[in-house]
This record gives C-alpha cells, structure tokens and sequence, in this order.
C-alpha cells in the first residue's frame, strides 16, 4: 500500500497518510514527546467483523501514559473508538491489521512544553505471528540495562523510551543474534526490546514481575489469564539470568510480537522446544476470535 492509499486519522479527519504531517521542530519530532498504544485488530472471515483487541486496556494506559509524561489528551475515549471506526472503514482491509495510537506535541517548541496535543491513529494490515514448531529467534542478553523508573519509566509507552530498545536491538544483530533481552537495574531479568517475556520451567510459567522495568504489557497480562483459566500455574517474580539459560522454554510476547518464540539465549538452547508456547499461542489466537471469553469487555467489535 502506497502513502497515497494509506488512511491515517489525524487530529480529527480521515486523511491520507502523506497529509499527516508535523513541524520538524515539534517536541514529538525532536524529542520524542508522544505516547501511544499498539493495538492489534483481529478479523473474522465468518462474521466480517474486526475485533479490536482489549481497546479499553490500551486505552487506559494511554491515559496513564499521558498522566505521568504531563500532557492532556486532547480527544475522549469515546471520540477514539468513533475514530478508530472511521479509518479502519475508509481503509477497507478485510483482514487482520495493527493499530497506532499517538498523542504528540507538535508545534515548533522546547520539551517543556505540554501543548498543544495532537492525535492521529494509523491502522496497517498485518500478519499473525503464528508459532511454528522448530522456527523461532535467537537472542542474547544485552549489555545495555533497561531503562530505570527513577530515570525514564517504563511504565509510560512513550516514543523515547524506545531508543534504549534500539541501542540493544543494534547491539544484538551485530553479535549475530536477532533480538536482545534485557536485565533491569538489579540485574534481574526484565522484557524484550518491544515485549515482555516468558520462560517455562517444569511446565511452569514464570514472568518477571511488574516492578522488573518492563511495560504492564496487556498480552503479558492476557497470557496469565488464559495460563489461569486453563489450570498451568503461572507465576510472576525476580527471574535470574541463568534461568534464562536453563529454561525448557522461552517466548516474548506484547501486541505487535504476540508470541515470540526464543530458541536460545547467548547460544544456550531452550531444552524443553515450544510445546507449551504453542499451545499458548494456539489459546491466544482463539481468545482473540473469540471462541472463548475470558473477559466480556475484551471485545470491541466493529
Ligand atoms: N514492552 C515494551 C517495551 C513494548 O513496547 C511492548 C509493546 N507494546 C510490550 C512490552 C508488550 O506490551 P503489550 O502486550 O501491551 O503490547
């Protein structure tokens, strides 16, 4: 799809992507003032309907993205799911898509300046990632620590934080691996460059607890509600980075990475393969067809 074809929604109107434009000297553009929500939206071929995955939770963290990096949204909650209806209609896609959703300051300024806050949601089609037994990424585990709350929050998904994300990414395909897993401040496990991450361990699920500087990803959170609804105990704690080394399996998981299959880190195979990531993944894609519920307001149809 061309940049002509491509529908954005920005501050206000349907336009096509290459009208959604902002000053070079913008706060976003210099600075990476903006936080924003990747939302995936699930298409079913049987009732022709897209299924906005969780879009009040993403909704929500935006919202606490903005709280705490001091900007004011600019349009309501019920204005985005008005809007996020508007484009996805004018692009016409008929299959599955990914959604962004940003709020940025975007007239020329400093990055003080709070204002004013624009908006623009630009959905683009986009493949499952399926787990396919045997296939998955090689990783290591970076040099570069994940950022700290005491410095830039992890908490908060905004545009900036995503350079230590590079930093170790780049690190990582210059060793020869495709993607890199951080250790938090302690040293202590934390999240991919992008996702959060799971080992298995004795047909047990451990995840790096909410306080390891990772993002309060909603797949992470999604997966321990599926882990629970099907009886696998799942738990979320410190996790060492020889666990890392020693588990049966490891998976990252976020809205763009769904399930990641890891099959090493730092060249230590994952002993046990994918068989518990791809029943998980298995549960995740029915969930998100709603074959089952285990959340009524997971659904946001339209
Ligand atoms: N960590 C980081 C740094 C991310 O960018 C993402 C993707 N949004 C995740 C984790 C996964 O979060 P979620 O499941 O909410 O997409």
């Amino acid at each position: 799809m061309s940049l002509i074809d491509r529908k954005i929604w920005f501050n206000g109107n349907v336009v096509n992507a290459q009208e959604a434009v902002v000053n070079v000297l913008s706060p976003t553009a210099q600075f990476g003032l903006n936080v924003f929500e990747g939302v995936r939206c699930y298409f079913n071929p049987e009732t022709g309907k897209t299924n906005v995955f969780r879009l009040d939770c993403h909704l929500d963290r935006l919202w606490d993205s903005c709280k705490i990096i001091g900007i004011e949204p600019s349009f309501s909650k019920e204005e985005i799911k008005v809007a996020i209806r508007d484009v996805i209609e004018a692009g016409a896609y008929g299959g599955d898509i990914a959604l962004r959703i940003t709020f940025f300051v975007y007239e020329e300024g400093s990055w003080q300046n709070s204002s004013p806050v624009g908006l623009f949601i630009a959905p683009i089609e986009k493949k499952r990632n399926l787990v396919v037994l045997g296939n998955g990424a090689t990783s290591c585990v970076s040099s570069w620590r994940r950022l700290h709350d005491s410095a830039l929050p992890t908490r908060v998904k905004a545009g900036c934080n995503y350079i230590n994300g590079r930093y170790a990414h780049i690190e990582a395909q210059r060793s020869g691996y495709d993607l890199p897993i951080f250790l938090d401040h302690d040293g202590f496990v934390s999240e991919g460059a992008g996702a959060c991450l799971f080992i298995v361990k004795n047909g047990t699920l451990i995840t790096p607890d909410l306080s390891s500087s990772i993002l309060e990803s909603i797949t992470r959170d999604t997966l321990i509600k599926i882990a629970q609804l099907h009886s696998i105990p799942v738990f979320e704690r410190k996790v060492n980075r020889t666990e890392l080394y020693n588990a049966d399996e490891v998976f990252l998981c976020g809205s763009a990475a769904e399930l990641t299959s890891i099959l090493s880190v730092d060249g230590y195979a994952a002993a046990g393969g994918q068989l518990l990531t791809k029943k998980l993944s298995d549960l995740y894609f029915d969930l998100v067809d709603a074959k089952y519920s285990v959340d009524a307001q997971w659904l946001f149809e339209i």
